[in-house]
């Protein structure tokens, strides 16, 4: 995935703005932010009832360009643990441990 920086301060955000909120600076480029690192995890139960399957793992993820995005993880994986990010085709973003 990638994030966008600012042309005119370098601030890097994700998902794309129409304007910089640091600057106001309406020009991007897109930056490689395919990795970051666990911060938080959070375990949903889908279905009451249920517990010990369908649970998804929600993350907060700060990438290596800076912003922060909430991935789902495809298994349990502790803070700190460095994460590939990707985009799914229905765009959601996905965390691995490699
Ligand atoms: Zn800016």
């Amino acid at each position: 995935m990638n994030g966008f920086a600012c042309v005119a301060c370098a601030q890097v955000d994700f998902p794309r703005r129409l304007l910089c909120p640091s600057c106001g600076c309406d020009e991007f480029i897109e930056v490689e932010a395919c990795k970051g690192r666990v911060e938080d995890v959070t375990a949903l139960h889908h279905r009451a009832g249920k517990a010990g399957e369908d649970i998804a793992y929600i993350a907060t993820v700060l990438t290596q360009a800076g912003p922060r995005v909430i991935a789902r993880l495809e298994r349990l994986l502790a803070p700190g643990t460095v994460v590939s990010l990707r985009v799914e085709s229905d765009g959601a973003i996905v965390g691995s441990s490699d």
